[in-house]
């Protein structure tokens, strides 16, 4: 099942330009099983989530990308009341609810600023992300081999040339948000390139 675990949408994420309808349409067409929201430090709304899931051709799984002092990171299964620009207060979060945190393209722009104590925070990196060059992934899928988990995939879409440029082939079916957790806690994915 190939999901892109990176997308943003106007107007939750003020630097997209794409609607959610739109991306899931694009996103089908381009072949995609399921999108993951990941809008900029904001949470969906439950009911306009469900509304959107409800006329949606593909899945639509809901996690946050966060803006923190160790660069942007990508978080599964935090609640909104967990979201902080700390990372140490959203790795502590993380640990409690059993959630998980990838470091976001973390070969973009010097944002690689990880500690050998505080990249314990992460299950792993974004190994490919749609946005980011051909070396930035090589770079990022080279340090995704360290983490006890594989390096994630997914668009890093902002704009409709953008959808479905990168994602997460799952192993198994994800159904919803908690199994899309699980499966990532189950290692069985690989991140791809789908130009
Ligand atoms: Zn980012
Ligand atoms: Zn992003």
């Amino acid at each position: 099942m190939l999901i892109d675990l990176h997308c943003h949408t106007a107007p939750r994420s003020a630097c997209s330009a794409l609607a959610p309808g739109r991306l899931l349409e694009l996103a089908a067409a381009r072949g995609l099983d399921g999108v993951c929201l990941t809008e900029h430090d904001c949470a969906w709304d439950p009911a306009d989530l469900a509304a959107l899931r409800e006329a949606a051709p593909i899945a639509v799984f809901h996690a946050v990308e966060l803006t923190t002092d160790l660069g942007h990171v990508l978080a599964f299964g935090l609640e909104p009341g967990d979201f902080s620009a700390e990372a140490a207060k959203v790795a502590e979060a993380a640990a409690r609810r059993g959630a998980l945190l990838f470091l976001a393209h973390p070969a973009r722009d010097g944002l690689l600023r990880v500690t050998r104590e505080t990249i314990e925070y992460f299950a792993s990196v974004e190994a490919l992300n749609g946005s980011d060059s051909r070396l930035q992934n090589i770079a990022a899928s080279g340090l995704a081999r360290g983490f006890r988990l594989p390096g994630i995939g997914g668009s890093d879409a902002h704009q409709e040339g953008e959808v479905g440029r990168a994602a997460t082939r799952f192993a198994a079916a994800v159904r919803s948000d908690a199994e899309l957790l699980e499966a990532l806690r189950s290692g069985a994915y690989e991140a791809v390139l789908l130009e």
